[in-house]
């Protein structure tokens, strides 16, 4: 299954992990915010993410690429995945890196409850009484 690099249009391999995730050109050319060429390691052989800007490493994921806001991360199996940011993709890939089935829990109860004012149910876990 193909589709475009979301910067260039190039045919990709869809990766269902990372959708939005662009060619291996685009992410050579990733830059920070003010323009300074950014790059993405991992941290050793078994993985560990870091960015390098003008030679000094950090632990920046944010960049971009011809002004279109991206995202690195490192990738599950190795490697690192530069991913364009849209439509809440960004989000999309922080939940897939952690899941945190109470906020899903809360945002669908949310959702259920649109506009009855009870916003509250997503304060905490005050109804333990069904847990196991
Ligand atoms: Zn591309």
């Amino acid at each position: 299954m193909e589709r475009p690099c979301p910067i260039c249009d190039v045919p990709l391999l869809f990766m269902e992990r990372y959708p939005w995730a662009v060619c291996n050109e685009c992410a050579e050319d990733t830059v920070t915010r003010d323009l300074q060429p950014i790059s993405f390691y991992n941290e050793s052989h078994w993985g560990g993410f870091l960015s390098i800007v003008n030679g000094s490493r950090g632990t920046s994921h944010d960049c971009y690429i011809r002004g279109i806001p991206c995202y690195a991360e490192e990738a599950r199996f190795g490697g690192i995945v530069v991913s364009r940011i849209l439509d809440g993709s960004k989000q999309a890939i922080l939940e897939a890196e952690a899941p945190d089935p109470l906020k899903d829990q809360c945002a669908e109860s949310t959702r259920d409850a649109e506009g009855e004012g009870v916003e509250s149910v997503c304060e905490g876990p005050t109804d333990r009484s069904e847990d196991p």
